[in-house]
């Protein structure tokens, strides 16, 4: 129910409860048989209205797990009451088959299961009095004909269970699509700083480098001081060359135009430029690769999904391991495939991957995969997962060929 308040408006709330209160009040005094003895049965009655109408209107402000099982209970014990005092107005039998149906607006399965088993424990023991203590006179609308009367409230609480199961499928999907749409959210502030602190990096390792370059001309330099510039100038570009890959992706769509991409060449320097990253742990990249394969992508784009892809590779895998790399073309398709024999997943791993900071690594970022099924889509192409924990991983990508 908090769910509609949220949504809807806490006037439109106080509005219903108001006339679920004075449909209560009404069924007290207007035309009521027991009124005029105002017997125990009378004031339970009254004391009934009272505390669900106070449950009602304090809900709101205090939400919590009691006060939702304090209503369910509640109003059982109301639309019991109601069907025990009042044995001639049959169609109080209606009520008690939605009782249930109450706290499916709560959305919480403990709450709806808690009623559904409530309600029927309770139904049998009043089929169980009328059938062997009451026998007719009181209830002779069920008592005529039990076995139908029983049926048809296990018929409604089926249905009503059906309809609790459907909804809260729907409201979990729901959550989670609205979660997501926030984390994009995050995800589009997030980038847009770091774009920004990584364009500011990149102008003083410009102005580092430059002076760099003028000492290696230097000839007051030893030529063993001049290798220590070469090496850092080195090292500078690799740094500007990540940052502009970054701001590259960072940047908004229609900057980046789709050309035709020779695999086999994108292939080549990427994997170029991870061979020292494999080397790190002794890993080594082998890649095959024929020579028809050309796709429609935007380069950079294109040499971030691989990077992401066999980086991540690498990564999983154990010391000394190769990463095979192939791009091949099949009909109308170029298929490239990384494959790994290392830590692998589950399946419930893969089929988290590509949701943003999904990640199983003490440093990892959780957006490669993220990153790279967009390229993937935005491209035309198709990325699938075969993984078997411990085993290894193999990515098959397909893209158009032309
Ligand atoms: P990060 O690499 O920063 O963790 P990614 O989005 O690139 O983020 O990857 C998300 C997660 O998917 C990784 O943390 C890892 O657990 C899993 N993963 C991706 N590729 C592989 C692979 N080839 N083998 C095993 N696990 C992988
Ligand atoms: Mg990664």
């Amino acid at each position: 129910m908090k769910e509609i308040i949220n949504t809807l408006n806490k006037k439109i709330y106080y509005i219903v409860v108001a006339i679920v209160i004075a449909i209560m009040i009404m069924g007290l005094v207007m035309n009521n048989p027991r009124m005029s003895e105002f017997d125990g049965g009378y004031l339970s009655h009254v004391l009934m209205v009272i505390i669900l109408s106070v449950c009602f209107w304090i809900y709101p402000k205090k939400d919590t797990f009691g006060l939702r099982v304090t209503i369910t209970i509640a109003a059982a014990v109301y639309f019991y009451t109601l069907f025990f005092l009042y044995p001639d107005t049959w169609s109080n039998f209606i009520f008690l088959c939605f009782i249930p149906a109450l706290s499916i607006l709560f959305f919480d399965k403990k709450i709806f299961y808690f009623s559904l088993f409530l309600n029927c424990l309770l139904i049998m023991c009043f089929f169980g009095y009328i059938a062997l203590v009451d026998q007719g006179p009181q209830f002779s609308y069920i008592e005529k004909d039990i076995v139908g009367n029983l049926i048809n409230f296990i018929a409604s609480q089926i249905i009503i269970y059906f309809i609790f199961f459907l909804t809260n499928g729907r409201i979990k999907k729901q959550q989670v699509y609205y979660e997501q749409i926030q984390q994009s959210g995050n995800l589009k502030i997030t980038g847009q700083l770091a774009a920004a602190v990584a364009h500011e990096i990149r102008n003083p390792l410009t102005v580092v480098k430059g002076f760099l370059q003028l000492f290696e001309q230097d000839s007051s330099f030893s030529p063993d001081r001049k290798g220590h510039f070469t090496l850092m100038i080195g090292e500078l570009n690799t740094a500007e060359q990540v940052i502009s890959q970054f701001l590259s992706i960072a940047k908004p769509e229609n900057e980046k135009a789709p050309e035709t991409v020779n695999v086999k060449q994108v292939l080549q320097s990427v994997t170029d430029l991870l061979h020292s990253y494999g080397h790190l742990h002794d890993n080594t990249i082998e890649l095959t690769v024929t020579e028809d394969c050309s796709i429609s992508a935007n380069t950079i784009e294109f040499k971030q999904l691989l990077i992401n892809i066999i980086k991540n590779a690498i990564e999983a895998s154990n010391e000394g391991d190769s990463v095979f790399v192939s791009a091949r073309r099949e009909k109308d398709e170029v298929i490239i495939k990384v494959v790994d024999q290392g830590q692998g997943m589950t399946e419930t791993e893969v089929a988290s991957l590509g949701t943003p900071f999904y990640s199983l690594k003490s440093k990892g970022t959780g957006l490669g995969m993220m990153i790279s099924f967009n390229i993937v889509e935005k491209y035309n192409g198709k990325m699938d997962f075969q993984s078997a924990k411990g085993q290894g991983t193999t990515v098959t990508i397909s893209f158009p060929a032309i």
